[in-house]
């Protein structure tokens, strides 16, 4: 506190990421990283961006990121118009509150969720409710569609997190045919571990923004790169936004890198299921120990002992050099979420579980 503080800063609640130890070799499964390097062409991109003597770098990069917009237009079969970027996603999730969430009415996600979103909505002075996740943890989408619920938007994880649930697209399209009059927006920043993409609705639906990152599935969490797919006049609202903001968020070595990332659909294929056949052995072991499992399509597992607080099973975690992130909020306290690693990472995480729980 300080008295040169303004209000709106008096009342933020800043969101708080996960650990990032500064251990030489710590078993990280706490931020949702993966475990694998990018594709090789992402580092011979950034190594020709930078040439022998760094001289691009005395200029900005593209504002507009032209070459970048088109290699994932491309990707996903759609306009570089319908393509917005940001220093990633979670500056795409910000614009996206300021530009298209922020109306008269209350906007609406699950009490379970990413927890920047309440964060965004209070920098942004967005009412909003919480809808309740099902007991099984699943979004029920006539929540969010009953005539007394107000709606100013709709925005939830697809896969949610942090529990990993994936709705199908039939039901998202439900609850995007029926809120024509405000945005819904999907976070599709797991969608490659599991999910249906929602970008196939873009071309019919002019209230859909789905957001996607560079940091998960194409392990460029480091260069910050994430994207928003949606109607032109919805893409306009949040450059409209970017260039009230800052000109330039990509710098020329993430905008190179992501690039690459893009062209290499092989890697990500390659990677990927490597991702899902740990996750699925990962599982698999949690279970064998009596941790209660939600069915996840993600890179990361949220799961529960009956018999074992989950914040002291993380601390003895921790004493160990491995690192979970546990959530100190209603109905979740005591669950850990765990991405999922190298499968000898998985190993040395059950391994000191087995000990825990014995
Ligand atoms: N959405 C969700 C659901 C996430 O879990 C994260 C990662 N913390 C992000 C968005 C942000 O990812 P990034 O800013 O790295 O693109």
């Amino acid at each position: 506190m300080s008295r040169y503080w303004s209000d709106i800063v008096n009342r933020l609640v800043p969101y708080v990421p996960g650990e990032q130890p500064a251990l030489a070799k710590p078993v990280k499964l706490n931020t949702n990283e993966n475990p694998y390097a990018p594709s090789p062409r992402v580092l011979e991109a950034i190594r020709h961006e930078l040439g022998e003597t760094g001289e691009s770098l005395r200029r900005y990069p593209d504002p507009v990121a032209k070459r970048l917009r088109a290699a994932v237009a491309a990707h996903h079969g759609i306009r570089a118009e319908q393509v917005f970027v940001g220093n990633g996603s979670d500056e795409v999730l910000a614009h996206a509150f300021q530009a298209l969430l922020k109306h008269d009415k209350s906007i609406l996600f699950p009490d379970i969720t990413y927890s920047f979103y309440p964060t965004y909505a209070r920098l942004y002075e967005v009412e909003y409710r919480t809808v309740p996740l099902t007991s099984e943890f699943t979004i029920n989408v006539d929540d969010y569609l009953q005539p007394n619920v107000s709606n100013g938007g709709v925005i939830f994880p697809n896969p949610n997190a942090p529990t990993g649930h994936a709705l199908p697209l039939a039901e998202i399209e439900r609850l995007v045919a029926a809120s024509p009059d405000s945005v819904v927006v999907i976070d599709e920043a797991y969608v490659d571990f599991g999910a249906e993409s929602a970008i196939a609705l873009i071309d019919r639906y002019p209230n859909l923004l789905v957001v996607h990152t560079t940091s998960k599935s194409r392990s460029l969490a480091g260069m910050r790169v994430g994207f928003a797919f949606g109607h032109p006049d919805l893409i306009d609202a949040l450059n409209r936004v970017k260039d009230s903001f800052n000109s330039y968020p990509l710098d020329r070595l993430a905008q190179a890198a992501a690039t690459a990332a893009y062209e290499d659909a092989e890697w990500l294929k390659t990677t990927s299921a490597r991702v899902i056949a740990s996750r699925e052995r990962l599982t698999a072991a949690l279970l064998a120990l009596g941790f209660e499992v939600v069915p996840s399509a993600a890179n990361f597992v949220f799961a529960k002992h009956p018999a074992h607080d989950a914040a002291a099973i993380a601390a003895k975690l921790r004493e160990k050099e491995i690192f979970v992130r546990h959530f100190n909020a209603p109905r979740v306290n005591q669950h850990l979420r765990i991405s999922i690693g190298t499968d000898a990472e998985c190993d040395t995480l059950v391994e000191a579980l087995k000990a825990i729980v014995a």
